[in-house]
């Protein structure tokens, strides 16, 4: 170390003897050469035509100039920019997954200004989230306490008229807009970005407008000893780039008015509080929509002053052009109902045009066929921050949700829980993304089973395969008008409804992720998926867009929200996962009005599709792989089915009717007991029961995927079944043992829940020990049966999460466990099992 060090100094220390000579030598000739030519040249400042020899001149927003020699940048800026308002946007031009960025991913939106600080202009960020009135007196405080966020401060080269000119390059080759790597992971074994390579950071393009400025930028990141080297997808994980789109622009000086959120319809939102209102609701939130005009402002319906602007990217299946163009036109009923004829115009980009997609001029429905997928369907938009105004939007999707191949083993590696690995580094903290895609895709291929198809082989658009294109276009073009889910909307239709039903709404509104419409009775199958807008949809589109004359015009379309078909929930209120949200029917992958007699449907469509499933799949020369990928769908159909069926036990619905309006009920009503009941029963019986798998067991020899190459490597290839089975079986129990869905069973018996904890934990212990306990136990069961004493086990250690009456009803089960399995009965294995759970409570009691 020493060495180094010595030899360091003794580098420099000759570099410094070497150097000054030289550098003696030029300031000598630099003055000889003052002397002999014109006094005083050098004082005079250079003009910015001086300053920019050499450089390409790009006129538009701000004037740019690119020298000719290294690609760097200079920027003019004039007087009247400076205080100005302006609005950045940014979106990945290309990524990949392990950098978290892919192709299109926007990252939002703000505002920013450019001030001038003596000889220097400083870009800074301004926070949009606050309002203070004109009228207040505290408006002259409206800085307090809220953060100045100076991005970059450059020094003026030229000034010159009131042009300023600066050099502009680190304004965009440094992650001085937005942080392209991200802050790294806890993870030591995390995929990691090296540092950031100043020579291969390049801007790659500019294209100046008037009213906008767009520059990609290539950023390069270098690290010489990776640990992780990420998937195939990673070229070389030493030697990784992120590509990015940065777009300065104008905000609109218009006369589009900001419209205000209200909790009964589902937009998109810039959030801004009232610093100055007294209210406990200080919210002015600027729902997203679209600047819409009509041509004819006193005809009752018109065409726009300017359409929403579709084109299909050029990288789009021909073969499915018509369709999409079908799925977005099919909101244009919904538009003509708030006043406007021909709202959605849909075009084809051609293939020599000379705009990219990454263009915000063009809202483009883009196709892309990744290696690693990272969402179903994404449709993000980019709004003024100031008044909630749609400037642009796009769609991603992905090829590989309309193939007949499951990416990865996903469904069937639920047991082994694996969790995507990709955390977005760009848009992350938006609530914009969107998975249906992918969630699509499981249905429609279970779909395809139960009609006996191998559709996905071709890519003929047609039957259900249509049907869930529509629907997935009509749900993507949804969120880019700036709706957001709406995870209510499948309960508008009872189950027999949804028996042969071919008008083409199945649900209130196609912002929901509905399990496919399968029907039970296959001679009464009707649509498999929505291919029109629904009742909410039309609703929301009029909230959003209609011209309204008056507010109580716009208070009496909102009255009507207790319409059961214009219901309304999003992902905040979703049940999902377990322990979150409360309201049963605000889920995804359900669907009906009575989500629980659709389930235990399912799970016999999926127990009877089961019995033929090698007959219906395979055929003489195919691998198994197919037979292997179908099992899992229906695996992952029958996991939904006991997901859904689990949330109505300790469910509470809401209500968010404002006070005194029609048709109003409370804002919270505990399920009823008999549903309650009802959920466990199926429970019980479809998932928990002895001989709940209904799967033949001469099945698992096929379940066999096609060998490549190694890839076995990683793990074994058998099929995990009690992993899967378990993995199912823990969709119900994780939530029903939920400190919050224990907690609330106490906490809503105060207002009106009849179905108590007691007699939750009583029925499940009796579901989960009681039928086999005494003699032998199948090992499916002996699976169920520690996971679940082992679940209590824990509760009554966990003081932190569970309350005193959880804990209490906990070991009391484990209690009756033991005497339970105080028994010699079964064959061996069962005796061990026996043995085993006796420990688990001994254990439990022990501790503490
Ligand atoms: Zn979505």
């Amino acid at each position: 170390m020493r060495i180094i060090r010595n030899s360091c100094l003794l580098l420099v220390g000759m570099f410094l003897i070497f150097s000054l000579p030289a550098e003696a030598q030029k300031k000598k000739k630099k003055k000889d050469d003052t002397e002999a030519s014109e006094p005083k040249k050098e004082d005079k400042k250079k003009t910015i035509e001086e300053e920019t020899k050499k450089h390409a001149k790009m006129d538009g927003l701000f004037t740019i100039y690119q020298d000719s020699t290294n690609g760097k940048v200079k920027m003019a800026i004039s007087e009247d920019q400076i205080g100005k308002e302006f609005i950045y946007f940014g979106q990945v031009k290309d990524g990949v997954l392990e950098a978290g960025a892919f192709r299109g991913a926007y990252d939002g939106e703000f505002i920013f200004k450019i001030n001038k600080y003596f000889n220097r202009l400083e870009f800074e960020k301004v926070n949009t989230r606050f309002y203070f009135d004109e009228e207040s007196a505290l408006k002259r405080a409206e800085d307090a306490n809220i953060s100045r966020a100076i991005m970059a401060s450059e020094e003026i080269i030229v000034d010159e008229n009131g042009v300023y000119l600066i050099d502009a390059n680190n304004l965009f080759v440094q992650e001085t807009l937005t942080q392209v790597k991200g802050s790294g992971s806890s993870n030591p074994r995390a995929f990691k970005l090296g540092s950031a390579s100043k020579d291969k950071t390049q801007i790659l393009s500019i294209n100046n407008y008037p009213e906008n400025l767009n520059v990609a930028v290539r950023y390069a990141y270098d690290n010489s000893a990776p640990k992780n080297y990420g998937g195939s997808a990673v070229t070389d994980a030493r030697y990784v780039s992120v590509e990015v789109f940065y777009t300065l622009l104008e905000v609109p000086e218009n006369d589009y008015e900001p419209r205000f959120d209200d909790p009964r319809v589902g937009y998109f939102l810039n959030q801004v509080t009232d610093q100055t209102s007294p209210s406990a609701t200080p919210y002015r939130d600027l729902i997203n929509r679209w600047h819409l005009k009509k041509k004819d402002t006193n005809a009752a319906v018109s065409e726009p002053v300017e359409p929403i602007t579709w084109w299909i990217e050029n990288t789009t299946p021909v073969e499915w052009r018509e369709t999409i163009k079908e799925g977005v036109l099919a909101w244009n009923p919904a538009f003509e109902k708030a006043g406007f004829k021909n709202a959605m115009v849909v075009k084809v980009q051609p293939d020599d045009a000379d705009w990219d997609a990454g263009d915000i001029r063009y809202n483009v429905l883009r196709w892309t066929s990744s290696p690693n997928p990272p969402f179903g369907g994404y449709g993000p938009s980019f709004t003024n921050p100031r008044t909630g105004q749609i400037l642009g939007a796009d769609i991603m999707l992905e090829f590989v949700h309309f193939a007949n191949r499951v990416k990865y083993d996903k469904i069937y590696n639920l047991a082994a829980n694996e969790e995507e690995t990709f955390t977005p580094q760009f848009g992350k903290g938006n609530n914009k993304f969107c998975n249906y895609g992918d969630f699509m895709q499981q249905n429609m291929l279970f779909g395809q089973i139960a009609a006996g198809i191998n559709a996905g082989d071709d890519m003929a658009m047609e039957g259900i395969k249509k049907e869930a294109m529509i629907e997935l276009i009509l749900h993507e073009v949804g969120h880019t008008i700036g709706l957001n889910h709406n995870m209510k909307a499948s309960q508008m239709l009872s189950p027999s409804e949804l028996v042969d039903n071919n008008t083409g709404v199945l649900t209130g509104s196609v912002m929901d992720y509905v399990v496919v419409n399968v029907t039970k009775d296959r001679e009464k199958q009707g649509n498999y998926y929505s291919t029109a807008v629904g009742p909410y949809d039309v609703w929301a589109v009029q909230f959003g867009y209609q011209p309204f004359g008056s507010d109580a015009e716009m208070d009496e379309l909102l009255s009507q929200s207790t319409k059961p078909e214009l219901t309304f929930g999003n992902d905040a209120d979703d049940m999902r996962s377990a322990g979150k949200a409360i309201d049963p029917r605000v889920n995804t992958g359900d669907l009906s009005n009575d989500a629980i007699q659709y389930s235990i449907d399912r799970f016999e469509t999926v127990r009877s599709l089961m019995a033929d499933l090698k007959e219906n799949t395979i055929d003489d020369g195919d691998t198994y792989q197919e037979l292997r990928q179908n099992f899992s769908i229906l695996s992952g159909q029958y996991a939904g089915a006991s997901r859904v069926v689990s949330r109505y036990i300790g469910g509470v619905y809401v209500d968010r009717a404002v006070v005194g309006q029609e048709g109003a009920t409370q804002p919270f009503t505990p399920v009823a007991y008999a549903d309650q009941k009802r959920a466990m029963n199926a429970l019980s019986k479809y998932v928990f029961a002895p001989n709940a798998w209904k799967t033949p067991n001469e099945l698992y020899n096929y379940l066999a995927m096609q060998r490549r190459g190694y890839n076995f490597f990683s793990s074994p290839e058998d099929p995990k079944i009690h992993s899967l089975v378990l993995s199912i079986q823990n969709q119900a129990l994780n939530h029903l043992l939920h400190y919050n869905t224990m907690q609330r069973l106490v906490d809503s018996e105060l207002y009106g829940n009849a179905y108590d904890l007691g007699e939750m934990m009583t029925a499940l212990n009796n579901a989960i020990m009681q039928a086999d306990i005494s003699g032998s136990v199948n090992t499916f069961r002996q699976n169920l049966q520690i996971e679940y004493a082992n679940k209590l086990a824990s509760i009554v250690k966990d003081s932190k999460n569970y309350g005193h009456t959880s804990r209490s009803i906990a070991l009391y089960n484990l209690q009756r466990i033991k005497q339970m399995a105080s028994n010699n009965g079964g064959n061996t294995l069962s005796k061990a099992h026996k043995a085993h759970l006796k420990l688990i409570v001994d254990s439990a009691m022990d501790q503490d």
